[in-house]
C-alpha cells in the first residue's frame, strides 16, 4: 500500500490515462479524487473504485476555470482535510498545420494544458506546505514535451511548457518537500488518440492504418502502443517516492520512441 490514506487528486480522471492512474492509486490505498469536466463520467469512475473496495470521490472541475478549480479543491479539503498528490492530467488534442491553426483552438489548447496545470498547482501547494508532509505534483507531459510532430504546434508548445513549470515548482517546493515531475508517454490508445487517427489520415492524405504504423508507432522499438497501465505505474512511482531525490525530472514511457 504505497499511498495509504494519501489524498490524491487526478484531473481528467473520468477517461483514459487519468482513469487508470486513479484506479492504481486506489489499489495502493490512496483516497482518490476523480476531477473532470464530465461530472457524470467522473461519478461513474468513482463509483467503480468504491465498488471494488477503494476510496474515491468525484468533483466537477474545468481546469481552465480558477473558480471551479478552487471550489473543487475546497470540496476535497472539506471532505478529507488536505491534498497529498496532484496529477495534472486533463488534456485534449487539436491538430492543424500551423498556418491554418485557428487562434481560438490555440488558446483552448494552452488553457487546458498550461492554465490547468498552473491553477491546480496553485490551489494545492498551500495545502502541501501547511500539512508539513509536502507532496507530489505530477504533470502529464508527453514525448511531445521533448520532441515535435507535424500538425501539433499547440500541443508540442504546451507540453514543452509543462517542463518549465515542473522545474520551477520543484525548486520552489524543495524546502517544503513538495516534489514535481513530468511523465512523458508515447502514444496510448485512449479516446484522445482514437480521434486523431482519422483526422491525421485526412490531413496527411494517408490511410488510417498508415497513421498508426508509419506516424504514431514508427520510431518505437517494437511497433507497440504504450498502455494506460504502463503510464499509471510511472505515476505510482512518482506519487509514492518520499524524498526530494526524485524531483524536477521527466520520465519517458514510450516503447523507445524517444530516447534521451
Ligand atoms: P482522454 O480523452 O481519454 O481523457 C482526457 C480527460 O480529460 C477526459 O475525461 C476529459 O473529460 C478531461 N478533460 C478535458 N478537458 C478538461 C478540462 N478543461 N477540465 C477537466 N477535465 C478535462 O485522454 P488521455 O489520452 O487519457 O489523455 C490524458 C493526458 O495524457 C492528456 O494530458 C494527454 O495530453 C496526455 N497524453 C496522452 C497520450 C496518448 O497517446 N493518449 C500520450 C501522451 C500524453
Amino acid at each position: 500500500m504505497k499511498l495509504k490514506d494519501k489524498v490524491c487528486i487526478v484531473t481528467g480522471a473520468a477517461s483514459g490515462i487519468g482513469k487508470a492512474i486513479a484506479q492504481t492509486y486506489a489499489r495502493e490505498g490512496g483516497k482518490v479524487v476523480i476531477a473532470d469536466l464530465n461530472k457524470a463520467a467522473a461519478q461513474a469512475a468513482a463509483d467503480a473504485i468504491r465498488a471494488s473496495g477503494g476510496t474515491a470521490m468525484a468533483v466537477a472541475m474545468d481546469v481552465t476555470s480558477e473558480e471551479q478549480v478552487d471550489a473543487a479543491v475546497a470540496e476535497v479539503v472539506a471532505a478529507w482535510g488536505t491534498v497529498d498528490v496532484l496529477v495534472s492530467n486533463a488534456g485534449i488534442q487539436i491538430v492543424h498545420p500551423v498556418e491554418e491553426f485557428p487562434f481560438a483552438d490555440w488558446k483552448k489548447m494552452l488553457a487546458i494544458h498550461l492554465d490547468g496545470a498552473f491553477l491546480t498547482t496553485k490551489a494545492v501547494v498551500p495545502l502541501m506546505q501547511k500539512s508539513g508532509n509536502g507532496g507530489s505534483i505530477i504533470y502529464m507531459g508527453s514525448v511531445h514535451s521533448k520532441e515535435a510532430s507535424v500538425l501539433k504546434s499547440a500541443y508540442v508548445t504546451a507540453k514543452h511548457g509543462l517542463m518549465g513549470l515542473c522545474k520551477t515548482v520543484a525548486k520552489e517546493g524543495g524546502k517544503h518537500k513538495i516534489r514535481a515531475n513530468v511523465i512523458c508517454p508515447g502514444f496510448v490508445r485512449t479516446p484522445l488518440v482514437e480521434k486523431q487517427i482519422p483526422e491525421q489520415s485526412k490531413a496527411l492524405g494517408i490511410s488510417e492504418e498508415d497513421v498508426v504504423k508509419k506516424v504514431m508507432l514508427k520510431d518505437t522499438v517494437d511497433g507497440e502502443f504504450t498502455t494506460v497501465q504502463d503510464v499509471a505505474e510511472v505515476a505510482l512511482l512518482f506519487a509514492g517516492f518520499e524524498t526530494n531525490a526524485l524531483t524536477g525530472q521527466s520520465l519517458v514511457v514510450s516503447h523507445g520512441w524517444f530516447m534521451q
